[in-house]
């Protein structure tokens, strides 16, 4: 099955965004702030359309262009699997984080409001809770603001329990029990969610391997865990039962695919896969199951669903429980279909997409 996953940034404007099956793309432009930015809403057949906003120095406007596309359709699968009622969208500011400032910030709040809720801005890469107060003065169509704030405050607890869930999940499927005890697992990141996973991995007595970027982290993270710290590159070498990416994506690609001696691969970073399309199908050849990425991550996510709707913190972790449920189901519809299971959970959710789509159109 060839998923609908352009990666050409160098077609037009149209025909990505028709390829990406977006519903509108905005152009955000200011010339008294220098604010150049670009907000695409893919999807808000189950609601409205909620992602983060980066601010990153894109080299090209189609790479910028290329990346909102790609981010925003993945919030849309993100949301639609998790069971929620909202759709996929993203902003990106291009530009470089020393130009960032209160006006810049509150003129693209106001690109935000003049939307009118279609799409929910949040914290993504190179922006603070202190950014989104300044957006939040112009649109109250913010989500992922701090607590004192009144909002759901850092998403990477729930992120961590969900990532949890599925591995779970995927231990159960791979070697017929559920239970972490005992088996041998390498985490890549020991940031936010990497040290809560390693939480609850200790609490349930996993061996554990650990990397990070920065060597005194990983040192930190080892001695507090009793895990092992190892070379940013030997840890695709280790032997163990699971690898949780929990930094970076596209790690499992043609030079590291080869190397992996494990049966699980469940963590928390997005775009695991670097193409989707040849190591999806590739692990299952070699006998390791895979959660996908935007599945078992998507806690924090839940986190901020439950910020926009009133609910609890309890009741997002509940939520994310499920998240076990949803990966047995995706790995089971796998099996049954002969696939890959990042495509069945993008089947999943546009399957999810089509029916409460026709149930919309009776409104
Ligand atoms: P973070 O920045 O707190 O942690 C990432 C860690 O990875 C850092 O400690 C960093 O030093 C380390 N790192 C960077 N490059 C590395 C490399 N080459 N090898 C090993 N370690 C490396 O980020 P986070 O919030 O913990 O998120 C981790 C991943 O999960 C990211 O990919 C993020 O997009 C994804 N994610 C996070 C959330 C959330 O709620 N925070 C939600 C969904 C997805």
């Amino acid at each position: 099955m060839v998923l609908d996953a352009p990666t050409q940034a160098s077609a037009s404007i149209f025909e990505q965004v028709a390829e990406f099956q977006h519903e509108q793309v905005v152009y955000c432009h200011d010339h008294e702030t220098g604010l150049k930015a670009i907000i695409g809403i893919h999807n808000t057949v189950l609601g409205p359309a909620l992602g983060g906003t980066r601010l990153w120095h894109y080299a090209t406007e189609a790479e910028a262009l290329h990346d909102v596309l790609r981010l925003s359709r993945g919030m849309t699968y993100k949301a639609a699997i998790s069971g929620l009622n909202l759709g996929g969208g993203k902003a990106v500011i291009i530009g470089d984080i020393k130009n960032k400032n209160e006006a810049l910030l509150r003129k693209f709040g106001r690109f935000v409001n003049n939307l009118n809720g279609k799409y929910i801005t949040a914290e993504d890469v190179n922006m603070t809770t202190k950014d989104m107060e300044y957006i939040r003065m112009e649109t109250k169509h913010v989500a992922g603001l701090p607590e004192s704030m009144g909002g759901s405050g850092d998403p990477s607890p729930v992120t961590a329990f969900g990532t949890y869930m599925g591995m779970k999940a995927a231990a159960k499927k791979a070697f017929g029990s559920d239970s972490l005890a005992g088996k041998r697992v390498a985490v890549q990141g020991v940031g936010h969610v990497g040290t809560y996973l390693l939480e609850y991995l200790q609490k349930e007595g996993a061996d554990l391997v650990l990397t990070d970027y920065y060597e005194e982290r990983a040192y930190a993270a080892a001695s507090r865990f009793g895990a092992r710290a190892v070379g940013l590159d030997e840890i695709y070498d280790q032997d163990v039962d699971i690898y949780a990416p929990c930094a970076l994506g596209a790690t499992i690609n043609d030079d590291t695919i080869g190397r992996l001696k494990c049966r699980v691969i469940a963590g928390s970073a997005n775009n695991q896969l670097e193409n989707e399309n040849e190591h999806g199908p590739e692990l299952v050849r070699r006998g390791i199951v895979y959660a996908p990425d935007f599945l078992i991550n998507a806690g924090g996510l839940i986190n901020v669903y439950a910020e926009i709707t009133g609910s609890s913190r309890e009741g997002a972790l509940t939520q994310t429980e499920k998240i076990y449920d949803y990966t047995l189901q995706v790995l089971d519809k796998a099996e049954q279909e002969n696939s890959h299971p990042q495509a069945a959970a993008i089947r999943q959710a546009q399957e999810r997409i089509a029916a409460v789509g026709k149930v919309k159109s009776t409104y």
